[in-house]
């Protein structure tokens, strides 16, 4: 339990599943109100329920990071019911089909950039000004190694997630002085369902992937919703800008 956390409020896009619904629980478990925030409304049901289940405080809202209308009804949503927004892991993402950059159609690079980086902006945009009117508050974007490094197959997703840590740099520089921080992390390979579906039909790819981290494993959900809650808390209150590799060594071979 982070005692500086208890009481507070914190909002996760794309709670439904893998990353986003570990680092939902992980503030909860450090006593954070947490708001649920899937497309899927299955899965951001039952990380809300989890959450209550373990002693939380969590209400789950369906939400389109995509769509304006939505986010701005997400935001309202969590301050309607908890009173302020003082975390948010802007974390929602896609990953689109693996193939080369001139196998990839517009309405593939469209529906990558419109939910991983514009969906981004449209969730920074709404949680700077709840924040500004507060005083304060701190935000994570989940970027990717992607985010760092160019690759191959994934042009779409690799331009959102260099787009995302753009905007993180840019966001921190602007709102610094207003008691604001934002961070991304950038996550190697990750045991979540999106990396099932990278992986599915080739046996030899799991192998492949935990080879290409210096650790020789694939992370866990868990490892980056540590970095998460890290990032957010006063444990970090001189950290801002940064991209943060929680990647296993991959970005470092
Ligand atoms: P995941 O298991 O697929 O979970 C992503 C969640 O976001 C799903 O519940 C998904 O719903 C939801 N979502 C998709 N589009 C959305 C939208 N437009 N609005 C709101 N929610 C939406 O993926 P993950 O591996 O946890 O990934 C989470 C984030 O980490 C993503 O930004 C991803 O790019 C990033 N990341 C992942 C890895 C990795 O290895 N897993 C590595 C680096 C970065 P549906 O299932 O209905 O689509």
């Amino acid at each position: 339990m982070n005692a500086s956390m208890v009481g507070k409020v914190a909002l996760v896009t794309g709670a439904g599943s893998g990353i986003g619904r570990a680092a939902a629980r992980l503030f909860a478990q450090h006593g954070a109100a947490v708001a649920v925030a899937d497309i899927d409304a299955a899965g951001g049901q039952a990380t809300a329920e989890q959450i209550t289940h373990d002693g939380g405080t969590s209400v789950f809202i369906r939400a389109d990071v995509a769509h304006a209308d939505d986010v701005q009804a997400m935001i309202a949503q969590v301050v309607a019911q908890f009173g302020r927004l003082d975390y948010a892991h802007n974390n929602a993402g896609i990953e689109g089909r693996v193939a080369p950059l001139l196998e990839c159609d517009e309405a593939q690079w469209d529906r990558i950039i419109a939910v991983n980086l514009k969906g981004v902006w449209l969730c920074l945009q709404h949680e700077l000004r709840q924040m500004l009117a507060q005083g304060g508050g701190a935000i994570v974007n989940t970027a990717s190694v992607a985010g760092l490094v160019g690759t191959a197959g994934m042009a779409a997703y690799a331009a959102s997630k260099h787009g995302v840590v753009g905007l993180t740099k840019t966001a921190a520089i602007e709102y610094a002085r207003a008691g604001i921080r934002v961070n991304a992390v950038c996550p190697g390979f990750i045991h979540t369902p999106m990396v099932e579906r990278y992986t599915a039909n080739d046996a030899q790819a799991n192998a492949r992937l935990a080879r290409a981290h210096a650790i020789r494993r694939l992370g866990t959900p868990e490892e980056v919703a540590e970095a998460v809650v890290w990032l957010c808390s006063d444990a970090a209150a001189f950290v801002t800008g940064h991209a943060l590799a929680v990647d296993g060594g991959l970005v470092a071979m």
